[in-house]
């Protein structure tokens, strides 16, 4: 039986721009790594007190549910040496929807840039460095029984479906935003095209108490929509008429890499956020009964081996 490969970037790929929170200029370095070591970010600029360079061990940070700090505004990730990278979000759903299972990703400071506030110009450099097959075979994690995470009337939850499918619903006060949904599916380039292209957001309202906190420091028109009631700040408008429902899904896309693996199933969620998302991955990581790892057959494939 063929099998699916693991991928890595054929070569490395760079971007500069400025961090969404923390409004700091910051570049990205794509690189390629080994089959079987997932995507590990590493902050380049952390620097020993004598100013010596830090052992990798110690600037490294895997992206996987281990790692979870703080999922306010965004997923911070933090190692065991204390470091951190925030709003990893945007970058793994990049990697996730094109396919790339391995990869380092070195930042020279303590979040991504935030480019147009979606995944596309992340997936642009991608594809700009290729992606390359490993020759070792790509695990996914199917779904074997429903998990559901709750929080009032929202809610999280993974079921067994065939292929990979997220289905998400908002509902705002904002007329510009009002309810929205968005059914996708991962094996169709339309929909990969729709979530990648789908940008962050915020309500004009809560941007001065968020700057106060000291984040969205690097937020504008250029890498955010900015909604006020009815109207939509943007001159540009929409690029999707639910483009907020997609960014939602795409945040739950990225969310979800944290397991390791491409999740098989279908995941439905309601007003979902990083909080419930993450609460979801840590779940699906402990619960080995709901989830089965297995070799991911090619398409149209008429057997699976399950990784005993
Ligand atoms: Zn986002």
């Amino acid at each position: 039986m063929r099998v699916q490969e693991q991928t890595t970037l054929a070569r490395a790929a760079s971007g500069f721009g400025a961090a969404l929170h923390s409004g700091n200029e910051t570049r990205i370095t794509l690189r390629p790594a080994p089959a079987g070591s997932g995507v590990v970010f590493r902050r380049t600029d952390l620097r020993a007190p004598d100013g010596a360079r830090l052992p990798d061990a110690e600037i490294a940070i895997p992206a996987r549910a281990a790692f979870i700090a703080d999922t306010r505004l965004g997923v911070r990730l933090r190692n065991a040496a204390g470091a951190t990278v925030m709003t990893v979000e945007h970058v793994l759903a990049a990697l996730m929807l094109a396919g790339v299972d391995n990869a380092i990703v070195d930042i020279d400071g303590p979040e991504p840039p935030g480019f147009d506030g979606s995944s596309a110009p992340l997936i642009a450099l991608i594809e700009e460095a290729g992606v390359r097959r490993l020759g070792a075979a790509r695990e996914a994690i199917e779904v074997r029984a429903p998990v559901r995470i709750e929080d009032g009337d929202r809610f999280v939850e993974a079921a067994p479906a065939a292929g990979r499918r997220l289905d998400v619903s908002i509902e705002f006060p904002e007329p510009a935003i009002g309810r929205q949904s968005a059914a996708l599916r991962l094996d169709d380039p339309a929909d990969v095209a729709r979530l990648a292209a789908a940008r962050t957001f915020c309500r004009l309202h809560e941007v001065e108490a968020m700057r106060q906190a000291g984040f969205g420091l690097g937020g504008s028109l250029n890498n955010a929509i900015v909604v006020d009631g009815a109207r939509i700040l943007n001159e540009e408008g929409l690029r999707d008429p639910n483009e907020f429902a997609l960014h939602k899904a795409l945040d739950l896309l990225g969310d979800l890499s944290l397991l390791g693996a491409p999740l098989f199933g279908q995941v439905r969620a309601h007003k979902p956020g990083h909080d419930l998302n993450t609460r979801l991955v840590c779940r699906l990581a402990a619960d080995l009964a709901a989830i089965e790892r297995r070799v991911v057959p090619l398409e149209g494939g008429k057997s699976a081996r399950a990784i005993a």
